[in-house]
């Protein structure tokens, strides 16, 4: 069960209302990289979680990541505050309303007039928040690395917000949630780790010929060693052309057809058969004026 605590996680003082700032704040509220899509991962993951440890840390984290939701949505509800009662009460002239959510490079336009300056489930370009923000796929190695990296791609939106804002208190506020997420990147590198053998992930054996080999497909100068594709790490195939058939086949597609399939294909190429050999005079060479002589029609 879930239950609310009228006290947030960390308190929000908001100096004065910017809504230009608030909609900036959107991305981390319905955004990809928002607190929504972080509980909604880690909440889904632990409901189907078996391993005891990983079920708790999951659950606690997902019920961090609402309060996080609270605490941003609140910061935006604390922005938008003067706009949206000036707005509902037509304080000013329409101008000056006007003026106040569009101007300076104030594009809060759409969350003034279309969700009444509330937080809503949208980023800061206006995009809809949606579930394909989520990538879990129900295995915990790959799962916890993709957390990982949301965390930390998390940690970076907030630091881009927090360059953007002189307010101490909103400051202070985002400060706490990018290092709540330094904490759960932590977290979970721990927990993958503490998974052995955690790679590669699942349990089929890659093919061995090609698990530790690293192909130099592109041509041209440029060409970097580093441990990515060092001699100590991998085999090196240093030309794309020894990518080629690597299996030692042909290279060429095969696939086994039923005897009407077979025919039906065949009868297809036939009737869609290009010629060679033929010149025909198209719509577009009688409309560029450039038809030689011999051509016309
Ligand atoms: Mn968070
Ligand atoms: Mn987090």
């Amino acid at each position: 069960m879930f239950m609310h605590n009228k006290r947030l996680q960390y308190t929000v003082r908001v100096s004065e209302t910017n809504p230009g700032l608030a909609n900036l704040m959107l991305e981390q509220f319905g955004g990809p990289q928002g607190e929504l899509a972080a509980a909604c991962r880690y909440f889904t993951q632990a409901l189907a979680e078996d391993d005891p440890g990983r079920k708790d840390m999951l659950m606690d984290i997902a019920t961090e990541e609402l309060s996080h939701l609270e605490v941003i949505g609140t910061i935006i509800a604390m922005l938008n505050k003067g706009a949206k009662g000036e707005l509902a009460e037509a304080t000013d002239s329409e101008a000056e309303l006007y003026r106040k959510i569009t101007g300076a490079g104030n594009d809060s336009h759409v969350t003034q007039v279309l969700y009444g300056g509330g937080p809503a489930l949208i980023n800061s370009g206006g995009q809809l928040w949606n579930a394909g923000y989520i990538d879990s796929i129900g295995d915990p190695t790959c799962d916890l690395r993709s957390n990982i990296a949301a965390e930390s791609r998390a940690k970076i939106i907030y630091e881009r917000l927090i360059n953007l804002t002189d307010d101490p208190g909103v400051k202070e506020a985002l400060g706490f949630l990018m290092t709540r997420e330094v904490a759960h990147q932590l977290s979970f590198e721990k927990a993958l780790y503490a998974i052995t053998p955690n790679f590669p992930p699942g349990k089929m054996a890659p093919m061995p010929q090609f698990a530790r080999t690293y192909f130099n497909m592109s041509e041209g100068d440029g060409d970097t060693r580093g441990p990515w594709n060092s001699d100590e790490n991998f085999q090196y195939v240093g030309s794309a052309k020894q990518a080629m058939a690597v299996d030692g086949g042909s290279g060429l597609p095969e696939v086994m057809l039923q005897p009407g399939q077979a025919q039906a294909v065949e009868q297809l190429a036939a009737r869609t058969l290009s010629d060679p050999e033929s010149d025909p005079v198209t719509g577009a060479d009688l409309g560029s004026g450039e038809l030689p002589t011999e051509k016309a029609v």
